[in-house]
């Protein structure tokens, strides 16, 4: 996936030019403009990968062809009520937050389990997978124990028997480190700076 907050639609649509099918937003405002401004191109799709906030949800869902970011049973249940309001399937992942930060949302590895049995039951949400965003660390090795534990939740989840749920994608890995996600088993990488350079605000999320 492109990770495109923070590129004008003009560069978005270079990059579409260019071969990238995966757009990726973090902001509803920018991402709206954005996305009226490329426009439905054949092939594109838009996912949001920035943190949840509940009044939002409405603009999100239908919307985004993967909402990424999912920290809750709360938020999941929003997404289901929004979607079942517009006789949809929403598909998401469930954001595990791996390095344990106070700073960021996410389920912990130890309530995973619990929370996707309750998600499981939700009818008009299609989870397909885990997301992560670890502890920033220049040295990609040092993410690499984020990785490999988000591989072992995942790993666990296969184990439990959940009728809806699927957790075949593993979203995981950015610019500094993707090479050792992927080595790790990451199925989406979410990659900014490397593609378009560094963003003007000097933003990390
Ligand atoms: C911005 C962003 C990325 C991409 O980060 P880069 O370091 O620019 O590759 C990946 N994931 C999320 C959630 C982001 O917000």
């Amino acid at each position: 996936m492109a990770a495109t907050k923070g590129v004008d639609a003009q560069r978005v649509l270079e990059a579409i030019r260019v071969g990238i099918v995966v757009c990726g937003e973090n902001r509803w405002q920018e991402a709206q403009a954005k996305m009226d401004a490329v426009g439905q191109r054949a092939g594109v799709e838009w996912h949001f990968i920035g943190r949840l906030q509940r009044r939002k949800l409405k603009w999100l869902v239908g919307r985004f062809g993967v909402i990424h970011s999912v920290e809750s049973v709360a938020q999941a249940q929003e997404i289901q009520r929004r979607a079942e309001e517009r006789r949809l399937s929403q598909v998401i992942l469930l954001e595990v937050n791996v390095g344990g930060e106070e700073s960021k949302g996410g389920f912990s590895p130890d309530e995973l389990p619990e929370a996707a049995s309750e998600i499981d039951q939700f009818s008009h949400v299609a989870v397909q997978g885990l997301m992560a965003l670890p502890p920033w660390n220049p040295d990609p090795e040092k993410t690499r124990p984020c990785f490999q534990r988000m591989k072992s939740v995942a790993d666990q989840l296969k184990t439990m028997p959940l009728k809806r749920i699927n957790v075949h994608e593993l979203s995981m890995g950015t610019s500094n480190d993707f090479e050792v996600a992927v080595e790790e088993g990451a199925t989406l990488v979410r990659v900014g700076t490397a593609l378009f350079g560094a963003r003007e605000n000097g933003q990390r999320t």
